[in-house]
């Protein structure tokens, strides 16, 4: 996958992109990043990105033309249309299941504003989809861009060790992921739950389903509204709703 971010403050992103797992994916090839100023593409002499709203008013608007040669200039070197995601808090609220659907396409380039926002024609001319990290304001789209990169690349294949580990992650599966424990098994009195240290696999997938759907039902009962939900897992549903009562 390639990955193209389109930001006037390109430094932010050497530490996230330099580090761990997003840096791991970039030297197994599974992935390359580049971050381009779109002020570099700003055709007056000042560089200038962003201008006063017409009507008048608070705050400066992004430019369309540095962003919509960017955009040229990175679509023209691909072959097929990239994915080009807006950054903006009133965009679709963004998922694992949308990280999933972005994990599948060969090149994406990622659109962060800045100040009051965009011109409109960029919203409605340029991009494929528009994206909000949640329902609060930041200051620019580049921690958003951020946050897809690294839930969108954790997915791709051969980045992660162990090829299962991202299906099992809470939302992939459709639940919250059950709890983990590691040694010791008494830590000051707290106990580790008996069945984990049986050694009975069956026993231990059995309670990890259970307290996957506990987690489920007690965070967020609403994922299991549309959780199809098996003959087993209604069962223990049912269990647990007794037993939490
Ligand atoms: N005036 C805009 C509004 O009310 O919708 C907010 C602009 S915000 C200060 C500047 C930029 O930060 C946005 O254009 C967007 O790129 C980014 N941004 C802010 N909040 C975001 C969010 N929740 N998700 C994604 N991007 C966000």
């Amino acid at each position: 996958m390639k990955i193209d971010v389109l930001s006037i403050f390109p430094e932010m992103f050497s530490g996230v992109l330099h580090s761990s797992i997003l840096k791991k994916a970039a030297e197994k090839n599974a992935v390359s990043y580049h971050v381009t100023n779109f002020r570099d593409f700003a055709d007056n002499k000042h560089h200038t990105v962003d201008d006063y709203p017409y009507g008048g008013g608070a705050g400066m608007v992004l430019k369309p033309q540095p962003i919509f040669d960017a955009v040229d200039a990175l679509t023209s070197q691909a072959g097929k249309k990239p994915r080009v995601v807006l950054l903006c808090p009133q965009g679709e609220r963004y998922t694992q299941t949308k990280a999933e659907e972005l994990a599948k396409e060969e090149h994406l380039i990622l659109v962060c504003g800045h100040y009051e926002g965009y011109d409109e024609r960029i919203r409605e001319h340029l991009v494929t989809d528009e994206i909000s990290i949640g329902d609060y304001v930041l200051t620019g789209g580049e921690l958003g861009a951020m946050v897809i990169i690294d839930s969108v690349v954790r997915l791709l294949p051969g980045v992660l060790g162990n090829e299962d580990s991202p299906v099992k992650d809470s939302y992939s599966s459709g639940l919250l992921e059950h709890p983990h424990y590691t040694r010791p098994a008494d830590f000051r009195g707290m106990i580790v739950p008996e069945t984990l240290t049986s050694g009975n696999h069956k026993k231990i997938e059995e309670w990890r389903l259970k307290e996957s759907l506990r987690r489920t039902y007690n965070r967020r009962p609403d994922l299991l509204e549309s959780y199809p939900l098996n003959d087993s897992e209604r069962k223990l549903l049912k269990e647990i709703q007794g037993e939490d009562e």
